[in-house]
This record gives C-alpha cells, structure tokens and sequence, in this order.
C-alpha cells in the first residue's frame, strides 16, 4: 500500500521550505515537494533580497504581523542555520512635499505595526549617514531593523534542516490534479497525481505553489461549486546586479517612496557585497516567464538615478527578473480551503513573503493543529546547520583545515574564493544539486564577476564524477539547460 504522509507540501520555495522545518519539529509524516529539479526555484531565488522592517503593510493586516514577527525571527533562524544575514537597516527616501507625505505615513504604519526604531530623519542627517544619495534626497525613514539576506541560500538552508530532522522530498512532482476519498476516521485521504502521473497520498496538503497557488487552491475545491475568495495577478520585477565594486555606494538599502504597484525601485548593497538596483513592478500574463527587457532596464536605470547618479552599469554583472504572486486580496491568503480544513492554502505570498516565511511557517503550523492533526514535539529536532566557508576563515584556521582535508586548499572559483571542499559538501549535502545554478546556490561558486565562466566546466567535472552520471546529463538550471552533449562514441574517461 502506498505510504499516507501525514503532511505534503506543494512548492519547495521560501514558505514551503520554512513550512517543512517548522512541521519538521513534530512527530509528522512530511514530504516537500516541487515541480522543479530543486528547492528555491521560483520568486524565491530572484527578488531584493530584503527583510523587509514592516512599515509597508497596512496596519490590522496579516502581512503586517507576519512581517514584523518574520522579521524578527529570521535573525535567529540565519544564525541557527548558518545563512548570511546582515541587519544593516533601511532608508525610504523622500524628494518632495508629497513623498515625506508618505514617509510619514510609513512611520505611523511602522509605530502602529511595532517596527522597532522607525525615525524621521531630513536632508543633513540622511547625507551624513549615505553620501552618496542624491542632493535631491529632503527626507527619509530609517528603519534599522531591515536587514539583507542570501534568499536562495536560507530557503535550501530551511529545506535541508527539514530533510535533517525527518523530512523527505519529491522534486519533479508538478501537482497537476488531486483527488480525495474518506479514510477510515472520516476524514479525508487525498492522492496527488503528478504531470508524469506519479501519485502521493496526505492525510493534509499546504499549498505554498507561489505563483500558481491560486491554480493549486482551485485544486482544493474538488469540484465543488464555492468561490475561492482571491485571484492572482502575476507582477514582474527586474534587476541588475553589479559587481562588488559597486557594493559599498550605499550602507543601507535604500528604497524610494512606494506606489499602489509595489516598493519602487531600490539600490542596495547585497549580503555578498554587490550591488542590486530594480526592481520595476508590470503584471504579466505569463506566471513563468523570467525573461529580462531591455526597456525594462532602461526604466530601472533612469528611476534609480533620482536615488544616485553614481551607478557605473559598466559594472552589471547580471540581470535578472522574478514574478511576485500579486493577488487581488491585497494580503497574504493563509487560510483552509474553503471545503476541506485539512487542505491549507498559503497563497499570494506577495512581497513581505521572504521576510514572513518564519512566521507564514508557524501560523500554518497552528492550522494543521486546528484541522485536528497532533502536533507532538519531537525530542529528537536539530535546530542548527554546519557549513564550512573557506573565505571566511583567518589563515590559521585555513591551515588547520587544509592540511585535514587537502580539498579544501584549492581554491575553483577565483571570483568568490570557494575551494573544491565547499563544492563537494555542497554535491553531498541533503540535498542533491543536479545542476551548475543548484551547487551555486549552495556554496557561491560561479556567483562572482565571471558568473561561473571559468568554474563552470570544473564543477561539471566534479558533479559528474562524485554523482556518477554522465556529462549529458549535467544542467546548467531548470529541466532542458543542457551544457554538453557528447557523442555517441565518445566517454568522459
Ligand atoms: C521582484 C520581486 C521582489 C521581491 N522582493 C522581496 C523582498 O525584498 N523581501 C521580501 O520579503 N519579499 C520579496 N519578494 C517576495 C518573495 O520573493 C516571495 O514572497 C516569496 O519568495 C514567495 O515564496 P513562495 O515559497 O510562496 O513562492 P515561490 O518561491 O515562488 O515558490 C513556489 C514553488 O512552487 C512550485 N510550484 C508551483 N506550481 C507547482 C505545482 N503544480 N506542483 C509542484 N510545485 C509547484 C514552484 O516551482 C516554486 O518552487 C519579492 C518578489 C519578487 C518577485
């Protein structure tokens, strides 16, 4: 018979992710699944990369309480599970009469929202504190507990500590339909049958399917003729992300004052010390289109340039975009189905959704309580991840940890200074990266100024040695990035 997990989640992005590990402390059945060949490939891996203060929600909201508590949880999660993080604070920047209008409302909403530390600040302090903002700048809105994170790293650091403490995962299992039948205390049994026709059961699904939640929630309607409550309306946003020489423009993130579409454009450094600038906000109708445009771009540019004119974009490095799963609630949705309280959508997890995702995590935790599964705390849960960075070591401990593991004194990719070690914990983490961008994602290498030019093929060779596969079937991202293909006659050896 196949096996009932007591819990499957639809969607390994940051909310699946932190979903699983909060789950994870329980004496639960959970399976993690996704359509993708890994963890964190949708809105999760290309947004700011801000955790945001929560000033920006509106007061009584939920995304006002989930982004106050995520935030403050989060710097407690990155410390347990080794994920950069740094709280460097947020500037909303203010050029006219109208914009310090709503830099003052944004101080209220942060007081009323219980955002730690929110100020006013004018023009003297603000240009002492950056001076590189523009001369144009009259006011803005500090917010020092707005932080920077690696958002890929944390969601597959999330995953990982899941899978550690007991959780398993499916990847390549697109949910494409489910079906339920009573189980033997009445309560449902539900099946989900992938895209390839595999099928799971679960006693209880959550829907954390980003962009296609809203595809997922109607799943969870079987049919039954009730109104779902939300629809979504897909967003684009994109960046470019410059070189380090470009990092240390700015101290803090620096935001423009927000409209009815989204934060505005942002210039901030990064946590590995680049630099990001965008994103724009344009609803799309397709949710799965990444693509970047050239008058995009442009739009970025010329709207940063109010913040600063000293960008040299000579320096870009890489542009990229991500859909945020907009709906027309204009707040999170995390709530049961309307039929089945043992189907748990957490759905439209727009922008505050990276900085919330701890707090998303607990407040599904409680309805999975609430639809009446047992929530026992297991004695056993692991909170903290181990992971080895090189460059961060002083030379004595580089040393020390050479001359034990030799792997770990050559050095692959140059621009971010990762040795062979760090990718090969990476190929053998809980996790298996089945591509360039998934060790990427895991350890930095190929994430520098050559974007993987010069290490790309040496990780190829190292996936394809310590996976045992062949190079045919090495990607370089999502399903059908092939790097290589070899010929018929011809072997790696
Ligand atoms: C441009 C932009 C900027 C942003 N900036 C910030 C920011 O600075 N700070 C912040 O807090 N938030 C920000 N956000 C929002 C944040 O990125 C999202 O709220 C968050 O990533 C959503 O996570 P998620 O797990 O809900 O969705 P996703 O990360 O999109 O994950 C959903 C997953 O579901 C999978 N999936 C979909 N359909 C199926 C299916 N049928 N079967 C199986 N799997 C499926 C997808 O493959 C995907 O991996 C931004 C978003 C964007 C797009």
């Amino acid at each position: 018979m196949d096996k009932i997990y007591d819990v499957v989640i639809i969607g390994a992005g940051v909310t699946g992710c932190a979903i699983a590990r909060e789950l994870s402390r329980y004496k639960l059945s959970v399976l993690l699944t996704d359509k993708e060949n890994d963890i964190s490939c949708g809105a999760s891996r290309a947004n700011s990369a801000i955790i945001h203060a929560g000033y920006d929600p509106e007061p009584g909201s939920l995304m006002a309480q989930l982004n106050v508590d995520g935030n403050r949880m989060t710097g407690d999660i990155c410390e347990k599970l080794n994920v950069p993080f740094k709280r460097i604070g947020a500037l909303v920047l203010a050029f006219n009469d109208e914009d310090m209008e709503t830099v003052e409302k944004l101080y209220r909403n942060g007081v009323a929202n219980g955002v730690p530390g929110v100020e006013i600040i004018g023009r003297e302090k603000l240009r002492e504190l950056e001076p590189n903002v523009s001369e144009n700048a009259v006011g803005a809105l500090l917010s020092p507990s707005a932080g920077i994170i690696n958002p890929w790293e944390y969601t597959i650091a999330l995953a990982e500590n899941a899978v550690e403490n007991g959780a398993e995962y499916k990847l390549r299992f697109e949910t494409a339909s489910i079906t339920r039948e009573s189980g033997v205390d009445g309560a449902s049994i539900f099946t989900l049958t992938s895209a390839k026709d595999e099928t799971v059961k679960a006693r209880c699904i959550i829907n954390a399917a980003g962009v296609h939640s809203e595809e997922i929630a109607r799943l969870g309607l079987f049919g039954e003729d009730v109104e779902l409550g939300f629809r979504t309306i897909p967003s684009k946003g994109q960046y470019f992300l410059l070189d380090k020489t470009q990092g240390t423009l700015f101290s803090r993130v620096m935001f423009q004052c927000p409209s009815k579409v989204g934060k505005g454009v942002l210039v901030s450094p990064t946590v590995h010390g680049n630099l990001i600038v965008g994103p724009d906000a344009v609803d799309v109708d397709d949710p799965d289109n990444t693509c970047t445009t050239s008058d995009a771009l442009a739009f970025i540019r010329k709207t940063a340039s109010l913040t600063t004119d000293t960008v040299s974009y000579r320096d870009n490095i890489r542009n990229f975009s991500g859909i945020r799963p907009n709906t027309d609630r204009g707040d999170f949705v995390i709530e049961p189905s309307p039929v089945e309280a043992r189907f748990i959508n957490s759905a439209g997890i727009k922008s505050p959704g990276l900085s919330s995702a701890p707090a998303i995590a607990v407040k599904v935790a409680e309805l999975v309580k609430e639809s009446g599964i047992e929530l026992a705390e297991k004695e056993s849960f692991v909170e903290t991840r181990e992971v080895v960075r090189f460059r961060e070591l002083d030379n004595e401990e580089r040393a020390k940890l050479v001359a034990e593991h030799p792997e770990f004194g050559r050095i692959i990719c140059r621009c971010e200074t990762i040795t062979e070690g760090e990718i090969l914990a990476a190929i053998h983490s809980p996790i298996t990266p089945l591509s360039l961008d998934a060790v990427k994602r895991r350890c930095g290498a190929g994430l520098g100024r050559c974007q993987g030019g010069f290490c790309g093929p040496r990780v190829l060779e190292f996936l394809v040695r310590e996976l045992g596969i062949s190079p045919n079937d090495v990607l370089k991202d999502l399903d059908g990035s092939w790097i290589v293909k070899l010929r018929d006659d011809e072997t790696t050896n």
